[in-house]
């Protein structure tokens, strides 16, 4: 394991502001309640980003080696299961990962014998089984995670939360000092960003979240009985009668005006995946901002203090390889929970537990080293080596 450049953030706090109640705010806000901690949610439209879509699948995609972010995505997936398994809002309706291509379908086959977990929790399916399970003809074979399915998302962030102090106004002032951090003139120990590719305002320019506009298409069809992605997906109806199925994916673009090619590309989806566009009347299109990280790991933890790490670790400059005798220790009262990209369901449980690991030092259920891979300060370090700071 590699020993991180820096001295992990270990908080005190008792009172925390969240700012941003999607997927990342409202998990974070439960994790945090859940330790004893006084949480504090801003939002004035909660559900109003990425998390309001009506439905949203638990993928799991790991690779076949294992990469920190390969063991993150695998280890999120599990914790999100134990997480999600006593919500009305998640439909374990099982899980298809479709083979794209001959060449795809060797990689899952490698991918399974390298996770060598039990049948019941994923297997193999040749083409002829995996059209028995979706209920309609597909001609590639997969990988089938019986315990995954769908949520209603939009519902599940909509879920009370009552030990936790609702604001519902925009956070439009934020300051940090060396005890402190104040959200809109309130006092708090820690503030935690949890809003997104909105958050970038009040982020360091070594961080570059960007913004991945997405549409998700809605059907009135009830073909599907389990939820199936390749390259692109398909939910299981849900109790409006209406399927999601997509989703367009536009980096750069922070727009969310609903597009006709968006929904025509996303029947093009279908196309690949069924052989034919999905017949039934139209639903309501929905456009959101995924927010995503250069290396499409999330960003999880305090934010270093400007100027001090620049000067502790000023040789990796010119040695890429050095390690300091003294790791700079220095933290703002400022945390993030950002960049959950296209699998924020996955995602932000493991997140916010890891969030309550630093700020109590309770272990985080997840291998240790996985803090430092998504600790923001990591980019911090890379633009350092490159020298770009
Ligand atoms: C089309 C599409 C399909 C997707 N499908 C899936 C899927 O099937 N499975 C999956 O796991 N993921 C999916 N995702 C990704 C998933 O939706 C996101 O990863 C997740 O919703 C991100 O949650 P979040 O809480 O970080 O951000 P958001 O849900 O965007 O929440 C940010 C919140 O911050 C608030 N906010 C912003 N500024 C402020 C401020 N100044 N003060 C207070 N509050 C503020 C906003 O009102 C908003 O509620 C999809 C995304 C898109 C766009």
């Amino acid at each position: 394991m590699v020993t991180p450049l820096w001295e992990p953030a270990r908080w005190n706090a008792n009172r925390v502001a969240i700012i941003g109640a999607g997927l990342a705010g409202t998990a974070t806000a439960e994790a945090l309640t859940d330790l004893g901690i006084q949480c504090t949610l801003f939002d004035p439209a909660p559900a109003s980003g990425a998390s309001g879509n009506a439905q949203g699948m638990l993928y799991v995609a790991p690779q076949v080696d294992p990469t920190p972010a390969s063991r993150f995505w695998l280890q999120a997936y599990e914790y999100a299961l134990v997480q999600y398994q006593h919500s009305p809002h998640f439909h374990p309706t099982g899980l298809l990962t479709l083979a794209e291509s001959e060449q795809d379908a060797d990689r899952l086959a490698r991918v399974l014998i390298q996770l060598n977990k039990p049948a019941e929790q994923v297997h193999w399916v040749n083409a002829e089984q995996a059209s028995q399970l979706l209920g309609r003809a597909v001609t590639q074979p997969g990988l089938n995670w019986p315990q995954s399915g769908w949520m209603a998302v939009k519902d599940h962030v909509s879920r009370p939360m009552t030990s936790v102090n609702h604001q519902a106004v925009a956070v439009h002032s934020l300051t940090l000092d060396s005890d402190q951090a104040w959200v809109n003139g309130q006092s708090f120990d820690l503030a935690i960003l949890c809003n997104a590719y909105a958050a970038k305002r009040w982020l360091p320019d070594y961080l570059k979240p960007r913004p991945v506009r997405g549409q998700i298409s809605r059907i009135q069809n009830q073909e599907a009985k389990q939820a199936v992605c390749a390259e692109g997906y398909l939910t299981p109806s849900d109790a409006q009668g209406y399927a999601s199925f997509g989703a367009s994916f536009v980096p750069n673009d922070d727009q969310t005006d609903l597009r006709p090619d968006d929904d025509a590309f996303n029947q093009s989806l279908m196309r690949q995946l069924f052989g034919q566009a999905l017949q039934g009347q139209a639903g309501q299109s929905r456009a959101s901002i995924r927010c995503a990280s250069p290396d499409y790991l999330p960003m999880v933890g305090s934010l270093p203090v400007h100027g001090l790490w620049e000067q502790a670790l000023a040789k990796l400059r010119v040695d890429a390889k050095w390690t300091p005798s003294e790791r700079p220790h220095q933290w703002q009262r400022l945390m993030v929970n950002i960049g959950h990209g296209s699998r924020g369901l996955t995602s932000t449980p493991l997140a916010a537990a890891m969030l309550g690991q630093e700020i109590t030092g309770q272990t985080a259920p997840c291998d240790a080293d996985l803090l430092t891979h998504l600790s923001p300060a990591r980019f911090l370090i890379r633009a350092l080596k490159r020298g770009q700071r």
